[in-house]
């Protein structure tokens, strides 16, 4: 089972079965020996889900209603229901043995059998081994047939955490089974099943034997395609994987069984990878079905070089790099089909993603429609307003601002320009996807950042963009071309798995002259330096931010050391004009800050977070960020690339407060040792995992119950290969195989 917990975007349903499977089971704690609880807790149980079920759906029997809810309606369903860890009951530590902290089994008779009173009541149970060794049991709840079952006399096999107690060893609520006469040790492994409340493992161990014999998982893949892409894994046959999963044989080697990495598991996961690329890639081709404006780029009885695309093109006050030219091309190939581009773009930050979606927005006010900005801050928002502005405007194109904070005359009069279609281009916060705003004729949509955006966000502007008002029935039905625009590189493995049903356009080049950042690690405790540093930077005319620690717990405590932050350094540096911006700002003063700190008028300017994204003044080459090893490493990149945008040499101090932690050294370190995104996005995996960079479609997540994209990641290269083959030359495979693997759960998948 993945442990990347990633799928909260996930309806609570889809994600059931896992999350029965974190909740032992009550039997599987009390072991054979809590019949007595057992049956009330049962029928307590019961009794709830009765009720329950008279009141929703009168006719069901409970258990079968209990199995639906685990996803397990039919055999094979059940067939694949595989476990999610194994125990080993296989062999008994001699009570001598018995190491504080892991999960041991031993045997041994019932000596004394008590309920002592301190510091509370439970039931001692101490055994003792034919070598004399003595272990206690303690049971905090318990019946009195507990009492009897384990009375004097008794031999006991228990499993359980062993713990150092006060009197030795002991175990809390081991599992106990009474040992009558010759009771051998199984011999294999025995599978822990994901449950549910209501539906024990021996229930599902018996239901699911059922189903084995009595289901038959023939294989999918047509010889051709398993032989390119399944048999260099040398993996077995599916029926057999999964036999082997259930019931482990003797001699299956344990570690792999529970590692996840034996042959067995390897078929099932890559099985399970498959079904994801499927159903990712049909999603992509989907989308060749619903028709979107298409927008020429050259306009039959027009001069080409009248277009405002080429007019904006020579406007421009420097040349493309190649990588810009190679994806801008990208871009305007896909808004010229009928149908809607999903395509993202990521570039690393300062790589010049912004003018690319000017000439993007440029080629569908050629075609005669409107384009949208969105940003996920006001300050960035307000940003892209002021640049595309100074570029578009002159050229006669209506730009029109829609944030939150606009006066309620200036916001009609912009609902007003995007309603009637005057506005050719608007740009705002998420503001642009509430309700009131409607707009003519929306044909293209580019959200910046957008991994900064939830997922209601995202799917609320792909309904925005129905057009519901449009003037003729054909652009009713249109749906706009969406470009999203990311400065968070995703690794590939990552975007193979999360994005295989989006077109990825990467800016891989910065725009030339720029010189490398340094990045310098300073403690602390060396801050007058700092400042000192600080001073001497802006004397020579450089510009400078300070960014203010992060404090998670507390907004306001943040904005209080913000303000600290801001009158210290004012005091310090009284000939410096020094500015403060933060998210609590009313947004025309922030603007005011920005602005001044772009003419040069603020020399240093004491931030927050507010600054992370997008801020582009590139006079500044000096930053400093303190309580650096507060921040994750995609924030420090993030931050870190406000500066390094002109051609002076930039410094970026990360001033941090030691002792550090593991994470938090490794953190800095990469820091220091690469300015690259994607080195920068790969060492975070690798620190972090996977879980946040997938802030944005987690639906590619939602789908994986083994495999897991940390140790599985060399799967996911033949399950796309196989993915393709069959698309393309078997499609009726595609389907038996979706039915298979994923059943209902593939429509969560869509979103
Ligand atoms: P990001 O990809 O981080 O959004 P921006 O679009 O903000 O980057 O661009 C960073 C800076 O580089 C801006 O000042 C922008 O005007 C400038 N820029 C973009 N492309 C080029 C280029 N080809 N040559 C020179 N400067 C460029
Ligand atoms: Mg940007």
């Amino acid at each position: 089972m993945s442990e990347s917990d990633s799928a909260s975007d996930a309806p609570d349903d889809a994600r059931l079965p896992e999350d029965g499977a974190r909740t032992r089971q009550p039997e599987e704690a009390q072991g054979a020996a809590a019949p007595a609880r057992k049956r009330a807790a049962k029928k307590s149980a019961e009794k709830a889900a009765e009720k329950a079920a008279a009141k929703d759906k009168p006719k069901l029997t409970k258990t079968a209603d209990r199995l639906a809810k685990l996803g397990l309606r039919s055999d094979i369903d059940l067939v694949l229901h595989l476990p999610m860890r194994y125990e080993d009951e296989t062999t008994l530590t001699p009570i001598g043995e018995l190491l504080p902290g892991g999960i041991a089994q031993t045997e041994g008779v019932v000596f004394d059998n008590e309920i002592a009173y301190r510091p509370r009541r439970q039931l001692v149970v101490k055994l003792q081994d034919h070598n004399g060794d003595e272990l206690h049991l303690r049971f905090l709840n318990f019946y009195g047939s507990q009492v009897a079952q384990m009375a004097i006399g008794k031999r006991l096999r228990v499993r359980g955490d062993v713990r150092g107690g006060f009197f030795g060893m002991e175990m809390v609520h081991p599992a106990v089974k009474v040992v009558e006469g010759d009771a051998p040790l199984p011999q294999a492994l025995t599978p822990v099943y994901p449950s549910t409340a209501g539906v024990t493992q021996a229930y599902l161990r018996k239901a699911i034997d059922n189903a084995l014999s009595r289901a038959h998982l023939p294989e999918l893949l047509p010889e051709t395609v398993a032989h390119e892409f399944m048999d260099p894994l040398n993996v077995p046959p599916l029926m057999d994987a999964v036999k082997t999963l259930h019931h482990p044989p003797v001699n299956a080697d344990e570690h792999e069984l529970i590692d996840g990495t034996h042959p067995a598991w390897t078929r099932i996961k890559f099985e399970e990878l498959l079904a994801q690329q499927l159903s990712l890639k049909r999603a992509h081709e989907e989308r060749r079905t619903r028709a979107a404006p298409a927008m020429a780029r050259h306009v039959a009885g027009r001069k080409s070089e009248e277009t405002l695309l080429a007019r904006l093109r020579g406007a421009l006050p420097f040349t493309l790099t190649g990588a810009q030219e190679r994806v801008v091309a990208e871009i305007a190939q896909d808004l010229e089909q009928p149908h809607p581009m999903q395509r993202l773009l990521q570039g690393d930050v300062g790589s010049g993603k912004t003018v690319v979606a000017a000439l993007a927005a440029a080629q569908a006010i050629d075609a005669g429609y409107q384009a949208a900005l969105m940003a996920p801050t006001e300050i960035l928002a307000e940003q892209h307003a002021r640049k595309l502005r100074g570029w578009l405007e002159p050229l006669g194109v209506q730009v029109a601002w829609l944030a939150g904070s606009l006066k309620a005359k200036e916001k009609r009069a912009a609902l007003e320009a995007a309603a009637l279609g005057t506005a050719q281009l608007v740009i705002g916060t998420h503001a642009i996807i509430q309700d009131a705003v409607e707009f003519a004729r929306l044909g293209l949509v580019i959200v910046d950042e957008q991994h900064r955006f939830g997922v209601e966000q995202r799917l609320a502007l792909r309904a925005k963009a129905q057009n519901a008002k449009a003037p003729d029935q054909a652009h009713r039905e249109f749906q706009p071309h969406q470009l999203m625009m990311s400065a968070t590189p995703i690794p590939r493995t990552l975007a193979m798995t999360y994005y295989a049903d989006l077109d990825v356009s990467t800016i891989d080049e910065l725009p030339p002259g720029r010189t490398p950042i340094l990045t310098k690690l300073i403690s602390d405790a060396r801050r007058e330096e700092v400042i000192a540093r600080v001073r001497a930077a802006a004397l020579t005319g450089r510009q400078v931010y300070w960014v203010c620690p992060l404090i998670e717990e507390s907004e306001t405590l943040q904005l209080q050391t913000a303000v600290e932050t801001y009158e210290t350094l004012v005091a310090a540096l009284p000939e410096l004009t020094v500015g403060l911006v933060h998210g609590r700002l009313a947004s025309t003063d922030k603007a005011a800050v920005m602005d001044a700190f772009s003419r040069n008028e603020v020399q240093l300017l004491v931030a927050t977070t507010v600054i992370e994204v997008g801020v582009d003044v590139p006079n500044a080459s000096l930053m400093v960020i303190e309580h650096a090893e507060r921040f994750g490493l995609a924030q420090l990149h993030q931050l870190r690339g406000r500066v390094g945008r002109g051609s002076a040499a930039s410094v970026c101090v990360l001033l941090y407060t030691g002792p550090l932690s593991l994470t938090g050294r490794a953190r800095l370190q990469t820091m220091r040792e690469t300015t690259d995104g994607f080195e920068i996005a790969r060492k975070d995996l690798e620190i972090r995992g996977p879980g946040e960079f997938l802030g944005a479609r987690q639906s590619g997540a939602a789908m994986l119950r083994f495999a897991n994209l940390e140790n599985d990641a060399w799967l996911i290269e033949p399950a796309r290969g196989a993915a393709d083959r069959l698309l393309h030359e078997f499609p009726h495979v595609v389907t038996q195989h979706l039915n298979r693997w994923l059943g209902a759960r593939e429509q969560y998948l869509k979103a």
